[in-house]
């Protein structure tokens, strides 16, 4: 059966279908989906800027109702949307329900903040005025999501433009429509008005593309990697468009002298290879302190031993496959540039054989590695980390803040000096103390610095940055 594009309120069939096979197993179908053309996607537009009148001047509690009936049924059905996430993007089945249990708590999390959307007033300098301060809806939200969070990534974008009255255009990654069909299917049945949410999948030269550049769309909220991101940027910006990047990471993780050795590799083992390493906030660099290399180098190629690598349906599977072909291609590249520049590999880096024909690649650790090689300086989105030796603390912070991207970053230690310290040095949007860099709250913000991210940050409440625009209005009665 086809899963339709959902465009003013139609399931459209579109002009081609694309098949969606699992990374696990390339012989299984998932199902086929509908691509989008340009003409749909401007009729997508059309429909979104036609309803968003009506969905604006809403009552919150009628966004907040529809917003709640979707966060439930995802939340209801966890176990299944889980399954479909595993097949499709590859992350193992524990993590894939987690993630899809997570999508429905960021729908129910909007559903409430869309009843809590404040103005604040003033008296103004001048006599007998009043000042009020309002937030009002941008209008037509692009929303374009990468392929590795297939279900929370686009949770987290559509359910705050929602909530604050905004319409949707939403473009998922090709390689992963099944989740986001799931999204547009549950919202069509929790009675979203026709045009409010559409969905066009497709691919992001075509569909992306006519996205960015509709006059009629006047936010763009994108994650994804850093050349699509900056191009998207670009166009915005010379369009007047309001523009959100996320972008790529190069996540550092810094085990202190000090640090708890168990704590550190589970840390280490959870940051840089669950979920294959795609993660735009895996740990890539390992900055080891020279007094305690030796031992937790030693101590996580056992743990990594122990990494089950296998379809991510199998139970017991700790790490599933990579996304696709070209990513593996991309994460082998990186180990035969790692391997040129001269680090070595003291665990993985190569092809696994499975019972079922996929990407499966056992995870890889450089050791050896500076701060200044490829392969600690580019983004490789896979099941790579690299580990860089430091002689203390310091030279520590400044490798760990001395690339170019800001997204999240750890430090191991038992000292609260350390720390407070590296909370307060660390150049990046969100810092761990002996917890992964990956992994978050979905009611807080969300974001990084430097070339990881533009725009006001995403998730919780401060979401409300982007989807909304500021009114400051003069009162004399
Ligand atoms: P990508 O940049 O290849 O694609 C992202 C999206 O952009 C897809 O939907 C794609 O179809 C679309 N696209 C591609 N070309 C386009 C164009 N010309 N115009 C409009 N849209 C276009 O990224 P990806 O490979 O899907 O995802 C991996 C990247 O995402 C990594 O770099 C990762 O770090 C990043 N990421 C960042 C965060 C974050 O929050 N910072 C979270 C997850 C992933």
């Amino acid at each position: 059966m086809l899963n339709r594009n959902l465009i003013a309120g139609e399931w459209t069939a579109g002009s081609f279908a694309s098949r969606n096979t699992s990374p696990s197993d390339i012989s299984d179908l998932i199902g086929e989906y509908a691509s989008a053309d340009a003409q749909d996607v401007d009729r997508a537009i059309e429909a979104a800027a036609a309803a968003f009148p009506g969905w604006s001047r809403a009552t919150p509690e009628f966004r907040s109702d529809i917003l709640d009936r979707v966060g439930t049924e995802i939340l209801a059905r966890q176990e299944e949307i889980g399954r479909i996430l595993a097949r499709e993007e590859g992350k193992t089945l524990p993590e894939a329900i987690a993630e899809a249990s997570r999508a429905g708590r960021i729908f129910r999390y909007f559903a409430g903040e869309a009843l809590r959307l404040e103005g604040e007033r003033l008296d103004s300098i001048r006599a007998g005025i009043e000042v009020e301060i309002i937030r009002e809806p941008e209008g037509v939200i692009g929303i374009i999501t990468p392929w590795n969070f297939p279900i929370a990534i686009p949770a987290w974008k559509i359910a705050p433009a929602l909530a604050y009255g905004n319409t949707v255009v939403f473009k998922p990654a090709d390689l992963v429509p099944g989740c986001a069909w799931i999204i547009a299917d549950v919202l069509h049945r929790a009675g979203i008005p026709s045009g409010v949410f559409n969905l066009v999948m497709g691919k992001g030269s075509i569909v992306g593309e006519v996205i960015v550049r509709s006059p009629r769309v006047r936010a763009v909220s994108f994650t994804g990697s850093v050349p699509t991101g900056r191009r998207i940027g670009v166009e915005c910006m010379e369009r007047g468009k309001k523009v959100q990047l996320e972008l790529g990471g190069k996540n550092p993780l810094i085990v202190a002298a000090d640090a708890d050795l168990d704590v550190a590799v589970n840390v280490a083992l959870n940051g840089s290879y669950f979920s294959t390493g795609q993660r735009c906030t895996a740990s890539s660099r390992l900055i080891v302190d020279d007094a305690i290399h030796d031992k937790f180098v030693e101590h996580l190629v056992e743990a990594m031993g122990r990494l089950k690598v296998d379809n991510s349906l199998n139970p017991g599977t700790d790490v599933g496959p990579v996304a696709s072909q070209s990513q593996l291609e991309q994460d082998l590249k990186y180990i035969d540039i790692g391997r040129a520049e001269g680090a070595r590999l003291a665990f993985g880096g190569e092809l696994i054989k499975a019972e079922t024909e996929g990407y499966f690649l056992k995870p890889a650790l450089f050791v050896d590695s500076t701060n200044e090689m490829r392969i600690n300086r580019e983004e490789i989105f896979g099941p790579v980390a690299s580990v860089i030796r430091v002689k203390n603390y310091e030279e520590a912070v400044a490798v760990a803040n001395d690339t170019e991207f800001g997204l999240a970053s750890g430090i191991s230690t038992t000292s609260l000096k350390l720390a407070s310290d590296f909370k307060r040095r660390s150049q990046a949007g969100m810092v761990m103390v002996n917890v992964p860099t990956a992994g978050v709250d979905y009611h807080v913000p969300f974001g990084g610095r430097k070339a990881s991210s533009y725009g006001p940050r995403e998730q919780g409440k401060h979401a409300r940055e982007f989807y909304t625009s500021l009114k400051t209005v003069y009162v004399q009665s």
